[in-house]
């Protein structure tokens, strides 16, 4: 790894000279002055003073060399649709995006929500809100009204874009019952919301604030709207994630460092040129949805491929079939999503030419090793684990193939990435570890370009929650542990705190708990992540009824968990699910009053419970090992 080592060396020794070297990858309209502002710890300011705009150089820098080619390519299996859009077609829908939110009154600084499911519309809009310097907050389309209404009043956007439905497994989802109810209950009240009418499910506008997004289209087509330059610190977007309190954190991200930060990774990490064409079968209302489908790729002149639908439909070769169509170069997924192909007939894997695909990426959770091993050896391809989270914007820890070719070890996604200075410290003492030994996985502040640079209105929580876990140390935590082996490969062991990963998707216990305690006969409760052979971690419920005798009735057990189950998908969605929801009588505590939840996942997991010397009232472990 020694020219991984070397790169790594330079970009955190000498920050400046290497990020103004990379910073010459997009175009700024007004040079920097400054590479890099530490002014303010733990907060970075990079590339001040230069101007610059995502949408131009994702879309009109290319238009001179690349009119005609293809820049984003939609597949839906669901509604069996494929549409190739060039970077002409993109720059004149982007275009009539941004004029349709300039009419609606949408200025720099603004808010827009877009609440879309996998259709092109939804990076028109992303990339709309860039080019007028708009703030665009995309919203998982799996998320229920609750989750929505407390983005809404976060955000407080002017407009929200959404439609009539998604689709999964070929069947409607409708979205505009749910917006409705959002808006309803959320306090800060939308001024319009444009829907994309996809003709899956009837919906009722509302008058004067609905408005058809076909009609405004047709209205818009061909209107050039003038790109907004806009200082690199400029907010870009806010995405929400979920933390260990119920209440989401909006991670806001800058303009310049982005553009910068991900056109190189395109490179680096994943290997890409102008003209390659790059599929990412994330969501856009993650983070690999707005780094890997929408922004980077597009950024560095590659094609992406969007695809709504799933890994299984019409059969388990789906992806493979879009690898060959589309002749994709790199293919960027969930270990999720590969663990549920391993169920399925391996001749499928051999139906496509695979010759374009150079290499697959997965991310979001930890990729054992078994499922890594055996995609790389039925594809014969190199499978390349990645560790990042939505707060960095791009990967932390993965194998570099841009800058050097490296053996990867499967359960371990290589070595720290180029500006990032990570290391492994001890939560008690503050030190960092030595080889082989476990503690927090830090990043070293400044945060390089593209990371977070705050949460959304927010400045105290964003210290708060990253920078004070180490004693005598202003260093970002992320949550999780990790080690380094003698070799210098790094492993992540899972996390610190109570957010758990459920096929990828980040949730944060408390928020499901919150739901399970507005049932009425639940007192109090706790969510825990389980061992999952497929989604990795599966969220299991334990709830303490106010009155446990009504268990005594006939089929109370099931239509208890059956509505506790409701509420939980009517206020966070379906991903946000328990397997099971449980009856106790009580929760096992510290005698401080915290739940012991290492103490419940290792029973849950069939392991040793652990140390248990400050446990309240041990006839509470024993009542979760008889349920389960
Ligand atoms: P998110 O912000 O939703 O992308 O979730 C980030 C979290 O997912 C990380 O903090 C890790 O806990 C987990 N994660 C992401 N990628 C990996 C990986 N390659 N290996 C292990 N855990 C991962």
């Amino acid at each position: 790894m020694q020219k991984i080592r070397e790169f790594h060396r330079q970009s955190v020794q000498d920050k400046e000279t290497f990020w103004a070297r990379e910073a010459q990858r997009i175009h700024w309209e007004t040079p920097f002055t400054q590479v890099l502002d530490y002014s303010r710890p733990p907060f970075a300011r990079w590339f001040v003073g230069g101007r610059t705009n995502l949408c131009y150089n994702a879309v009109d820098r290319w238009l001179d060399t690349q009119a005609d080619q293809p820049a984003l390519i939609w597949v839906s299996t669901e509604v069996d649709q494929e549409i190739t859009y060039t970077r002409a077609d993109l720059a004149r829908e982007v275009n009539a995006a941004a004029a349709i939110l300039q009419s609606l009154g949408v200025v720099q600084g603004d808010r827009v929500l877009i609440y879309l499911p996998m259709i092109p519309q939804a990076a028109f809009f992303m990339l709309a809100c860039a080019r007028i310097g708009a703030i665009h907050s995309v919203v998982f389309g799996g998320f229920a009204a609750h989750n929505l209404a407390q983005r809404i009043d976060d955000a407080q956007p002017k407009v929200i874009v959404s439609t009539d439905a998604g689709a999964r497994g070929g069947r409607p989802i409708a979205y505009k019952p749910l917006l409705d109810q959002a808006i309803q209950q959320a306090a800060h009240v939308p001024e319009h919301v444009v829907l994309v009418d996809r003709g899956l499910v009837p919906m009722t506008l509302t008058a004067g604030r609905d408005l058809d997004y076909a009609t405004l289209r047709a209205r818009h087509l061909d209107v050039r709207v003038p790109v907004v330059w806009l200082e690199s610190n400029t907010p870009s977007y806010v995405l929400y994630t979920s933390g260990t309190t119920g209440n989401p954190k909006g991670v806001q991200r800058d303009v310049g460092g982005y553009a910068v930060a991900l056109c190189a990774s395109m490179e680096y990490i994943f290997g890409g040129k102008p003209g390659d064409v790059y599929f990412s079968s994330s969501d856009v209302g993650w983070v690999v949805g707005h780094s890997y489908v929408v922004y980077g790729p597009l950024l560095n002149g590659q094609t992406t491929v969007m695809y709504e639908g799933t890994p299984i439909r019409p059969d388990a070769a789906i992806l493979w079939r879009i690898v060959e169509t589309y002749g994709v170069n790199a293919l960027f997924s969930a270990p999720t999503a590969i663990r549920v192909l391993k169920k399925h007939d391996p001749a499928l894997l051999r139906r496509h030419d695979l010759s374009s695909l150079e290499r697959i990426y997965l991310a979001g959770e930890p990729l054992d090793e078994l499922t890594g091993q055996w995609l790389s050896e039925a594809l014969g391809k190199p499978v390349i684990d990645n560790y990042w989270q939505t707060e960095t914007g791009w990967p932390i820890l993965s194998a570099q193939p841009g800058v050097e070719e490296v053996p990867v070890r499967f359960g371990s996604p290589t070595a720290p990435v180029y500006g990032y200075d990570v290391r492994v410290v001890n939560e008690a003492t503050g030190q960092d570890c030595g080889p082989n030994q476990k503690g927090v996985v830090a990043v070293e502040p400044p945060l390089p370009p593209g990371a977070m640079a705050t949460i959304w209105r927010n400045d105290e929580r964003f210290v708060k929650t990253y920078f004070q876990s180490f004693p005598g140390r202003l260093t970002y935590s992320t949550s999780d542990w990790g080690l380094v082996d003698d070799d210098g490969y790094w492993y992540i062991l899972g996390r610190t705190d109570d957010v758990i990963n459920v096929a990828g998707h980040r949730l944060g216990t408390r928020e499901i708990e919150e739901s399970v305690n507005t049932h009425p006969a639940v007192a109090e409760s706790a969510v825990v992540g389980v061992a999952d052979p497929i989604k990795g971690q599966q969220a299991v419920a334990f709830a303490v009824l106010r009155d446990p005798a009504v268990l005594d009735a006939a089929d109370a057990r099931d239509r208890l968990e059956r509505e506790i189950k409701q509420v939980i998908e009517q206020r966070n969605g379906a991903v946000a699910r328990p397997s099971r929801i449980l009856f106790v009588n009580n929760l096992p505590k510290t005698r401080s009053g915290k739940v012991l939840r290492r103490a419940i996942v290792a029973l849950c997991e069939g392991r040793d419970p652990g140390d248990l010397t400050t446990i309240e009232d041990p006839g509470a472990l024993d009542q979760i090992r008889s349920v389960l």
